[in-house]
């Protein structure tokens, strides 16, 4: 099962478009995209049983965010073994946590401002949390997860690193989550333990690997992280992003305004962003 947010409605994603859940539930479940985490195992079950609606056809342009205000959002950093040789950092012996605040969440195909010429792209695996998760053990975890869906990680590399390192502060700037085009449920993804993600930038293909190649994957991340706190209906995960980010290129390679920066994970879909100077905003 696939879900969307389509002008800000909790839509149900066919081959041909989208069902309004709202208006195919009868009321049952509303609109609110965020909402519906709450109360996922009933949505679930109601999804199952094919509910039928008049389908419309999708525009890039309504998509918003599968999960556009979550509580809590995670980040990995270091999470795939060839990104820390490029970083000449260790593989870390626990995840490399820190946050995304919630309001640098945005739609897939959002433009976004940059606000200095240091930012930097990081495609990733972003997992959807939908049953509230406590000390899960990772035979469990996928059990707790609603869905995945492709994030960028975007990144400004001079605040990150300044103060000895503000991590969630340089990748928090409006804008600088987007996700989409939609979550996928696990059911849906074949092996949802080796998926291919990548990106590119202007057609230039920047970052290519697979999920099987996280260092930890989405069951240890979800077992260690809810060891030290719960993991609430609708957070995310960002889960780290593999090697071919600019910053350790030669010479390093950031984003310029006017660019479009494309991200894909196969088998969820693919999301695309354009890149605009903060004076055009
Ligand atoms: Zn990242």
């Amino acid at each position: 099962m696939k879900i969307a947010s389509v002008s800000g409605r909790l839509t149900l994603v066919r081959e041909a478009g989208g069902i309004d859940v709202e208006t195919a539930s009868g009321g049952r479940f509303g609109p609110d995209p965020q909402a519906v985490y709450a109360h996922w195992m009933a949505f679930r079950e109601w999804a199952e049983h094919a509910p039928s609606g008049p389908v419309t056809p999708l525009d890039n342009d309504e998509l918003g965010p599968p999960a556009p205000a979550p509580a809590q959002v995670f980040a990995i950093g270091m999470n795939y073994r060839d990104h820390a040789a490029e970083a000449g950092l260790p593989v870390p012996d626990s995840p490399a946590t820190f946050t995304k605040f919630p309001t640098c969440i945005t739609a897939p195909f959002a433009d976004v401002v940059l606000p200095s010429e240091y930012v930097d792209w990081e495609v990733e695996l972003v997992v959807v949390i939908g049953e509230r998760a406590h000390h899960v053990s990772s035979s469990s975890a996928w059990d707790y997860v609603a869905g995945v869906t492709v994030g960028q990680d975007l990144s400004e590399r001079i605040v990150q690193f300044a103060g000895g390192g503000q991590f969630s502060l340089g990748k928090s700037f409006p804008g600088f989550g987007p996700t989409g085009p939609w979550l996928v449920t696990p059911d849906d993804l074949g092996n949802a333990d080796d998926l291919e993600l990548g990106c590119s930038v202007d057609g230039q293909q920047v970052q290519k690997s697979r999920t099987s190649q996280l260092v930890f994957g989405v069951p240890e991340l979800i077992a260690r992280l809810s060891a030290v706190l719960p993991l609430l209906p609708g957070d995310l995960i960002f889960t780290g992003t593999p090697a071919g980010i600019g910053a350790t290129r030669q010479p390093a390679q950031f984003l310029r305004p006017g660019q479009r920066l494309t991200s894909y994970i196969d088998g969820v879909g693919t999301m695309a962003n354009r890149l605009i100077a903060a004076s055009s905003a």
